[in-house]
């Protein structure tokens, strides 16, 4: 996919070709042409997957028929959690506009500064990127009206509410038009900010970028799979558990039921385990979660809907209790192995119906896995 394919402007595309950007991103490849079609987005994607110009430039491509707000309306608003990230996407938006035959004008405005040259600034601003509390103070001092700006963006959300920010980001929203088009890109699709994207969306066009483990890097996971009947893959997994010594070990569960199943088994059998999972509070989740990281649990027992999105790397050992749906899936759960220092090592444990499956897996991931077999090991006090 070229960039040329996805709906941008001769004068944008010329930006892009002195960026030296070869190809779009995966990112940019599904943004861009949504938003230029005028859809809402949700984006869960990180810093560092282009998501920046994944909104920059079909932001701009839709300014190009549009006529200026006026004086003190800005026309769309950039919503972003931090000074410095306010400075970066206002570099971005200049470095793509400058070809363009009609002037946009971008301004920035944060906290931690004087407000006097702000109030200045923001007159007959097209895009606004703003941090939330400063905005609401320009607003307050109308310098800036926000009431005809229909695209807003939100960038990096799960930041902006872990800083507190809610408050005054629902302020902000009452007073935008009820019309517009709304883009929130977050690194991780957690409760609350999955609230925000109820409260804020409309139908959103979802963008997932899921960051794999490269084919190189997966060459590092030490991966085995052992056939294990159904009724013994309780036994064997606390087998494996103690005579790996395993201090820190991530299971994977099909299933919520599941997972709290595995859970009691392994507590009633003194290991120490706890569920992470759709079922859980929020308030429960984020402490099983503190005490595995801390090395304070033993065995996490994780649904792949529940771990997706949360960050828990670099960790000994990944057991795939039951394998996932799919192939992908498998990859980002034994992705969550391998530390800097040391070798991570995946375990999966196969009944015979997932003989097939598995085959698919390792063809999907274009690797074998070695597969033993159960029946030879001792499974009598485990
Ligand atoms: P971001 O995730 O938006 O912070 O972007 C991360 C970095 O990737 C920035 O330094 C961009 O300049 C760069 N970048 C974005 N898109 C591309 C692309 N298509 N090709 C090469 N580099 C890119």
């Amino acid at each position: 996919m070229a960039f040329s394919s996805l709906g941008l402007s001769g004068p944008l595309l010329q930006a892009v070709r002195e960026q030296k950007y070869a190809n779009p991103y995966p990112v940019q490849e599904q943004a861009i042409p949504a938003i230029i079609s005028g859809k809402d987005i949700l984006g869960i994607s990180k810093t560092g997957s282009g998501k920046t110009a994944g909104y920059v430039l079909p932001i701009l491509e839709l300014f190009q028929t549009r006529a200026s707000k006026g004086d003190r309306y800005v026309g769309a608003l950039v919503i972003v959690p931090t000074r410095e990230l306010a400075i970066q996407v206002n570099d971005v938006f200049k470095t793509f506009s400058k070809h363009l035959p009609q002037t946009i004008k971008t301004t920035a405005v944060f906290g931690g500064v004087s407000i006097n040259p702000q109030m200045m600034a923001v007159r007959f601003t097209d895009v606004l990127i703003a941090t939330p509390g400063r905005l609401l103070d320009l607003i307050e001092n109308k310098a800036v009206h926000i009431s005809r700006a229909d695209i807003l963006v939100l960038d990096e959300a799960d930041k902006m509410l872990n800083l507190g920010f809610k408050e005054e980001m629902d302020k902000i929203l009452a007073l935008l038009p009820e019309k517009r088009q709304n883009i929130l890109f977050s690194a991780t699709l957690n409760n609350d900010v999955n609230d925000i994207q109820l409260q804020l969306l409309r139908e959103p066009f979802k963008i997932e970028i899921i960051e794999e483990k490269t084919e190189n890097s997966i060459e590092q996971i030490e991966q085995v799979a052992y056939n294990v009947p159904l009724e013994k893959k309780g036994p064997f997994l606390r087998y494996l558990i103690k005579s790996e010594n395993m201090e820190q070990v991530l299971v994977f569960a099909s299933a919520i039921r599941s997972a709290d199943n595995i859970v009691g088994k392994l507590t009633k059998n003194g290991i120490q385990a706890a569920a992470f999972h759709g079922d859980l509070s929020q308030s429960a989740r984020v402490e099983n979660l503190r005490k595995f990281k801390n090395g304070n649990l033993r065995v996490l027992v994780a649904t792949d809907l529940a771990a997706r999105g949360i960050d828990i790397q670099g960790l000994p050992f990944v057991i795939n209790f039951e394998l996932p749906r799919s192939p992908k899936d498998y990859v980002h759960r034994i992705g969550r192995t391998g530390r800097a220092e040391a070798q991570g090592k995946a375990i999966s444990l196969l009944c015979e119906d997932d003989q097939h499956h598995f085959k698919i897996i390792q063809k999907k991931m274009g690797k074998k896995v070695e597969i033993k077999e159960s029946a030879d090991i001792n499974l009598q006090g485990f």
